[in-house]
């Protein structure tokens, strides 16, 4: 049960608190940011890859206002970057400054994440955000709740037993979530063959391992006499892990797709998918950019992030939007670059500017 360190850094490495900037706030320094790196103002086309999320439409307008130029469409549902249309990009300005995010919905009212007032629905109702990553992970997390509910262990005469559901018993299938059994069983005796101490109709009871006994001592499981009693909680990631085909188109799928041992059991799996779907699509995105000629001999900011959609009140026009800063890679014409990580980032962020002299004057600017 050696837990893989790089899938451990990965959701422990995101923060949030004391991370978290306005959205016009980040915005005003982030422009300045760009300044304090040799870009002009009006020679700066920006580019978004944001989901198609209506919500996005906050953020996109306030990159409008500070740049004063619509950004570029770079981005795919759930937040991907569209590297197809790099190099169509490049050919619209001279500087270049891409934004990406995921988002993840807020519900001050609960402080969960994951949810969003959709005040334009007839009722007003509360609804997944973002629902592309919801979508992804609901296959996920229905299997993974079937068998926390489903795996029961009880102590009898001071033998400790576990039982399982056929299903998650058998391991053939290519589609599902697969409990490692040699770490939960009790191993046979050398040249024995594993076998089940009672055949249920739809389970089997096994003698749990010493391996599990001591896995669940460690996390103050409580044992009962009287009746079986599911693994809930404690069925963590070391326990199991998922098979599932996914379509090569599904990107947000294939970045979540490993993670989702530790996203399914997190406290926030949408946040939790959302952290993650940043950091792996910062990581592709920023080594096309480096690998694409045509970014070759430019200025060129690309700053990656979450952007958190405070769920609306009634009579509100725009969420209240925040962003927590993930990494930023910038080049310079000369063919210097860097990669800022996040408490670095922050810091530059925080030490920029948040005031733009060349902030628009939206109404105006439409009247024009
Ligand atoms: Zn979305």
């Amino acid at each position: 049960m050696i837990m893989n360190l790089r899938l451990k850094s990965i959701l422990g490495n995101f923060k949030i608190e004391d991370h978290t900037l306005e959205y016009e706030d980040f915005i005003g320094r982030f422009f300045n940011m760009c300044i304090d790196e040799g870009m002009k103002y009006g020679k700066i086309v920006p580019s978004r890859a944001f989901c198609s999320d209506e919500s996005q439409g906050f953020p996109i307008i306030l990159i409008t206002k500070h740049f004063g130029a619509f950004p570029f469409d770079h981005g795919l549902v759930g937040g991907i970057m569209a590297k197809g249309r790099n190099v169509a990009y490049t050919h619209h300005g001279k500087d270049l400054a891409i934004f990406q995010a995921s988002h993840v919905g807020y519900d001050a009212e609960t402080g969960h994440f994951g949810k969003y007032r959709r005040l334009q629905t007839a009722d007003s109702h509360m609804s997944s955000n973002c629902g592309k990553v919801h979508s992804v992970l609901d296959w996920y997390q229905t299997e993974y709740d079937f068998a926390r509910e489903n795996t029961l262990l009880q102590i009898v005469d001071n033998k400790h037993y576990i039982t399982i559901d056929n299903q998650l018993l058998e391991q053939e299938y290519d589609d599902g979530l697969f409990l490692k059994l040699d770490s939960l069983i009790q191993p046979p005796k050398e040249g024995e063959s594993r076998e089940p101490e009672r055949i249920l109709s739809t389970s089997k009871v096994f003698r749990a391992s010493d391996e599990l006994i001591a896995f669940l001592k460690e996390r103050s499981f409580i044992w009962v006499e009287e009746y079986a009693k599911p693994f809930g909680r404690f069925l963590k990631p070391e326990l199991f892990k998922f098979k599932h085909a996914i379509e090569d188109v599904d990107h947000v799928g294939h970045n979540l797709h490993e993670y989702m041992p530790w996203i399914v059991t997190s406290r926030e799996p949408m946040l939790s998918a959302a952290e993650v779907n940043v950091q792996i699509e910062f990581d592709k995105s920023y080594r096309r950019i480096v690998k694409e000629p045509a970014y070759e001999g430019r200025n060129l900011i690309y700053i990656a992030g979450l952007n958190i959609d405070y769920s609306p009140e009634e009579g509100q026009l725009f969420s209240k939007t925040q962003f927590v800063p993930w990494a930023c890679y910038i080049q310079h014409e000369d063919g210097t670059h860097e990669v800022i990580e996040q408490d670095a980032l922050y810091e530059r962020l925080l030490s920029c500017d948040s005031y733009n002299p060349h902030t628009a004057d939206m109404s105006e600017a439409l009247g024009q």
